[in-house]
């Protein structure tokens, strides 16, 4: 498989499996990697690699405050709470998605971006970066534009292209400031993606002068 397209940076897995992602770039590996085995396996060996480094690491000694602290919170923790009833959740949304999107993709309140595009934020990151699902109709486009900053994309439904390729359901795009890109889905169905955007898009096209001001205002 070409590991240099459509999937996660080696770097990127690794920081995954080290804990130092940003929240917003985790839950795009995450979501790739419940579609993606060959990044599964990845993981694991990086994983492995991980708790083996671990395990060579001499122990360090505790302090006594440190010791106590740890046995009160285990104290705190001998109340049984009450067993929760598992949800039930759309098995075609990403596992890490299901704290944003708990009753399908339908029922989320969507807001209109253009006749094409509807999108809704889910969160922001620390780090400042827009978490957000966008829709796109089928056969629909997305103006062409630029990025401010790193634009990470997961294809959750349906499929896209660009001037670089076709993307299908798991896909992960990475778009850089380089990159001026004009996505449009495919004639058959709706897209839905997941998308996080490190820094406001930039349009490039005839309604540029208009529209960057209002996107930039989303940031601020
Ligand atoms: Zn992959």
């Amino acid at each position: 498989m070409d590991r240099s397209s459509n999937h996660p940076a080696y770097e990127l897995l690794a920081a995954y499996s080290a804990g130092s992602l940003p929240l917003s770039q985790a839950l795009c590996v995450s979501a790739h990697l419940e579609h993606c085995h060959s990044c599964t396996r990845q993981l694991q060996r990086l994983n492995r690699v991980g708790s083996e480094l671990m395990q060579q690491l001499k122990p360090a000694k505790a302090s006594n405050d440190l010791k106590n602290r740890l046995l009160d919170s285990l104290d705190s923790l001998t109340d049984e709470a009450p067993a929760e009833q598992p949800k039930r959740f759309d098995p075609s949304i990403p596992r890490c998605l299901h704290q944003f999107v708990d009753q399908g993709y339908a029922e989320l309140p969507w807001k209109r971006v253009s006749t094409d595009i509807h999108s809704v934020e889910l969160c922001r990151d620390n780090n400042g970066a827009k978490v957000e699902l966008l829709k796109i109709r089928p056969g629909g486009s997305a103006t062409t534009h630029t990025h401010l900053g790193d634009e990470y994309t997961v294809i959750l439904e349906g499929s896209f292209s660009d001037e670089s390729g076709l993307y299908k359901q798991g896909d992960f795009v990475v778009k850089d400031a380089r990159d001026r890109h004009t996505p449009v889905a495919t004639q058959d169905r709706e897209c839905i993606c997941l998308a996080v955007t490190e820094g406001p898009i930039q349009f490039t096209g005839f309604f540029s002068r208009l529209l960057n001001p209002l996107i930039r205002r989303g940031y601020a």
